[in-house]
Order: structure tokens, then C-alpha cells, then sequence
């Protein structure tokens, strides 16, 4: 045997109690270290080269050759030790991007919005009656493209966003005619989505997505007073008491499918306990999903650094909560932890930080293709459009420049196949350049992270069944 040497960015070592967690980077895959596994990596962190010498010294008599030498080769196999003559690999080397798989389109219906939140991304935000709204045909051709696309797929999402998309419903309801029968034809299943601020809901509209079985999040930023403080109408009023009323009614009628919410976190909002609670206890969500906005366009409106520390130790301590339950064998409905534990559980590595892009493009309302949602409207430029189609070179020319990691940040944190580097609009929002990652709090993301693997290692060694049960299912669902 030749010298070894760790690879460092390739592993990350939690305890948790007495057991020591190899979380390996390359696959997220998490792993129990036994006596031997442990104590051979303290020796490669003791030295920068380990011989078969070193191995012999320390271990002999104590383990058998033929133990050591399998462990050795399975950290190779695991590319977290390599021959000191050789060269480190951290990423896979980016293949050129010559297929887009897309099963997402999201149509952009009306720019306008009845409210005028204060910390509104969307760079054309107008009054639901100024709005360019987007006309059927636009909104057919943008279906047509994505089974164009993307033929013989055996599912399709059609998600409907604004601007305030229940403020142009008579497209949406032409649209889901529309894609019921052709989908149906094709025998493929659609699946719709939608967020809104639910101030516009009425109980005929909550029983038509029933019938429907839309996705439903409601976008709403916890009790009364932090609720009111950005969530306002175009006159400057607080929205908390039409919202809570109208998710009342919803909660109560609908039953298709659970109901999410959805809370933007901002300078000042930072207590997700107290909004957890409330959304989750008092109002009945299923589940509540935290945004901490720290790079809109708007600098007074993004958390300070002070204010990301506090929200992540938040977010901690609600992952206490989410483990407590988890060990009780119940699912509480926290959207962050849970899709965490989702992503650890299934191995996820993410070359890209989301699917938009590749699996997801926006249609805006003149039928311009964007990244995602988030985009339309912005002076990020179209990859092309819903009639001539997506502009594969230059999405392509995007994507792959995501992909390639080498000399950036990313290139060797410990959390870059979970994070991926991070959403494109705020690196859009931040630097103006959605291909650069956004690395404005990465310490704190690779401590949440760290946290997970605890939580997930605890879970997984007390009640192994909750992955079962709440997980594995949401995979195939
Ligand atoms: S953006 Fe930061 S946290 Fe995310 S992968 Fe890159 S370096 Fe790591
Ligand atoms: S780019 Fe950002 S906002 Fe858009 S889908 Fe990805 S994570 Fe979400």
C-alpha cells in the first residue's frame, strides 16, 4: 500500500451522544462509524500522509489485516482517503446540458396584485387592474411547449402564479379545462399548484379547487402584529383579519389535499416559534415553510446579520420540536426541517440548487420563458419563448455554468450537494449575476445542515419507521 491522505472536503463528522456520524459529502448518504472506522480516521486527521507503517503501528494486534484493509478500501471507494501521488475529486466533471426534462410550467397569469407588500421581489408588481394579464392562447401554447418539450411523461405540474393569480380566474379555469381533457387524452396526469395572499377566496372558488385538487399555499407571516407589519393593500392596510377569515373557511371546506403557508421572514420578523405556533396550532396549516429574505432589492427590508443568527437559532429549536414529534412517530408540519430530512433520507445530491431551469421554466404574460417565477419580469434575459420554443443554447450556456464548480466557493463546502450554491434570484437579487453563487450566509447554512444530520441520525437510530411513514410516501406522491 502507497500513502494515503484524507480528502477532507469529501466528509463531515458529527457526533451524536456516544455515536460518531460520517455524513459523506459526495452522496449526502450518512453513516455509523464502528470502533475501527473511527479510530482510522482520527489517524488520517493526525497525519497528512498515512502509510502502511503508521497502520501497522496503531492497529496491530488489535485488528486483523483483513478487517483494516477492507476498511481502507472502502473509504477509496468512497473517495474519502485517495493516494497521496493522486489528484483530489470533489465534483463530478459538468457534462454539456443537452436535455431540459421539463415537467413544470408555471404561468405567470397577471402582474398585477391586490396588496402591495412592502418586501415585494417581483420587479413588475403592479394593481390587479393595471396588470398585464396573460390571454388564453398564451397560456395553451406554454402547455403545448412543455409537452413538446418534454413528450411521454407520465405526470405534469401547471402552476399558477401573479402577481395574485385568483385576480385573473377566468384563464385559470380555461386552462384547467383545457389541460384535464388534454392531458387526459395523452394519458399523462396534470397536477396543479397554486400560492396565494387568500384574501380573494370565496367558498365557490375553494370548492372548484377541490374538484380540482389544486396544491394550495397560502402566503401569510404569522399573528397580527408582524402579519400587518409588511402584509398590506394597496391603501396601506393591514390584511391579517381578512387573511385569518378566509383561512378559516379554507381549512374548514377543503379537502383534497393539505394546505401549506408560506412565511416570508424579514427585518424585524424573526420569532418563528411564535409564527409556527400560531400558523400551525391556532389556524391549522399542515404544514409552514420559513423564507428569511436577505437579498431583495429593497436593503431596509432584508434580515441583518444579527437577525439571520437569531432566525436559524429559531429554526433550531423548532428542529427540537420536529424531533420530539418525529420520535413520538408524528409529523410536525415544519416544511424546512422536513424537506431537510427528505433530502438526507434520499441521498439527494443536487448538482443544482432547484429544478428551475431544467425541470421548470416561467412563462411570463407575453409568453417569455424564465428560469422560474421568480424571475418573471426582471432584467434577467428570456430563454426564449412559448412559440419558437426554449432557447436551448443559452440555457444550456446557464445551467452548465452552475454546474461547474471548480474555483468557487463552492467547490469544496461540505454542504454543496444540498446547497447547491443556492437559489439563482438571490444571487440575481444580490451580485445582479444568477450564475454566481450566493454565499452571503454559509456558515449558517452548513450549521443547519450539521444540525439535520443529528436529527436525522437521532430519528433514524430511535424510530427508523417515521422515514416510513412521512418520507419515503412524499417520494412517490
Ligand atoms: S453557497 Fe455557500 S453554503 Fe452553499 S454550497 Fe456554496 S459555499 Fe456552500
Ligand atoms: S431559483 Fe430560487 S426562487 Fe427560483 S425556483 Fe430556484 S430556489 Fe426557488
Amino acid at each position: 500500500m502507497g500513502a494515503l491522505t484524507l480528502v477532507e472536503p469529501n466528509l463531515h463528522l458529527v457526533d451524536v451522544d456516544a455515536r460518531r456520524m460520517l455524513f459523506h459529502v459526495p452522496s449526502s448518504s450518512l453513516f455509523e462509524l464502528d470502533g475501527l472506522s473511527r479510530e482510522l480516521l482520527e489517524l488520517f486527521s493526525e497525519q497528512p500522509q498515512v502509510t502502511a507503517g503508521m497502520i501497522r503501528q496503531r492497529f496491530d494486534g488489535r485488528f486483523a489485516p483483513d478487517e483494516l484493509m477492507e476498511t481502507l478500501e472502502e473509504f477509496k471507494s468512497l473517495e474519502i482517503v485517495r493516494d497521496s501521488g493522486g489528484v483530489a475529486r470533489y465534483n463530478p466533471k459538468p457534462k454539456p446540458v443537452k436535455n431540459f426534462p421539463l415537467t413544470t410550467v408555471v404561468l405567470n397569469v397577471n402582474t398585477g396584485c391586490n396588496l402591495s407588500c412592502t418586501y415585494c421581489y417581483k420587479e413588475d408588481l403592479t394593481t390587479p387592474s393595471a396588470g398585464n394579464k396573460m390571454a388564453y392562447e398564451t397560456a395553451v401554447q406554454s402547455v403545448e411547449m412543455l409537452l413538446k418539450e418534454s413528450p411521454n411523461q407520465p405526470r405534469y405540474n401547471v402552476v399558477f402564479f401573479g402577481g395574485e393569480p385568483l385576480t385573473h380566474m377566468p384563464v385559470i379555469r380555461q386552462v384547467v379545462a383545457y389541460c384535464e381533457q388534454r392531458f387526459a387524452e395523452l394519458d399523462a396526469q396534470v397536477d396543479f399548484t397554486m400560492t396565494t395572499n387568500a384574501t380573494m377566496l370565496n367558498e365557490e372558488l375553494v370548492d372548484w379547487f377541490n374538484a380540482h385538487r389544486f396544491g394550495l399555499t397560502v402566503s401569510m407571516d404569522g399573528p397580527k402584529t408582524m402579519h400587518d407589519k409588511n402584509r398590506i393593500t394597496v391603501g396601506g392596510q393591514g390584511t391579517y383579519d381578512v387573511v385569518r377569515q378566509k383561512v378559516r373557511m379554507l381549512l374548514s371546506r377543503y379537502n383534497a389535499r393539505p394546505v401549506g403557508c408560506r412565511v416570508t421572514l424579514t427585518r424585524g420578523i424573526t420569532d418563528v416559534e411564535t409564527i409556527f405556533d400560531h400558523l400551525y396550532h391556532e389556524l391549522g396549516f399542515s404544514e409552514v415553510g420559513f423564507g428569511p429574505v436577505t437579498s431583495g432589492d429593497i436593503a431596509d427590508y432584508n434580515l441583518t446579520a444579527d437577525e439571520m443568527v437569531e432566525v436559524f437559532a429559531g429554526m433550531k429549536r423548532l428542529g427540537r420540536q420536529y424531533l420530539a414529534a418525529a420520535l413520538e412517530n408524528r409529523n410536525l408540519g415544519y416544511g424546512n426541517m422536513h424537506q431537510l430530512m427528505t433530502d438526507i433520507h434520499e441521498g439527494n445530491k443536487k448538482q443544482l440548487p432547484c429544478g428551475a431551469g431544467v425541470g421548470l421554466l416561467a412563462v411570463d404574460t407575453e409568453g417569455g420563458l424564465n428560469l422560474c417565477h421568480r424571475f418573471t419580469g426582471s432584467e434577467q434575459p428570456l430563454f426564449g419563448d412559448v412559440s419558437s420554443g426554449i432557447d436551448k443554447p443559452a440555457l444550456a450556456e446557464f445551467v452548465e455554468t452552475r454546474l461547474d464548480r471548480s474555483n468557487t466557493g463552492c467547490e469544496t463546502c461540505r454542504i454543496r450537494n444540498i446547497c447547491s450554491g443556492g437559489c439563482y434570484h438571490e444571487s440575481y437579487a444580490k451580485y445582479g449575476d444568477a450564475t454566481v453563487p450566493s454565499y452571503h450566509y454559509c456558515d449558517l447554512l452548513r450549521d443547519w445542515v450539521d444540525f439535520g444530520v443529528e436529527v436525522y441520525s437521532r430519528i433514524m437510530v430511535e424510530n427508523p419507521a417515521f422515514f416510513d411513514t412521512y418520507v419515503s410516501p412524499r417520494r412517490s406522491a
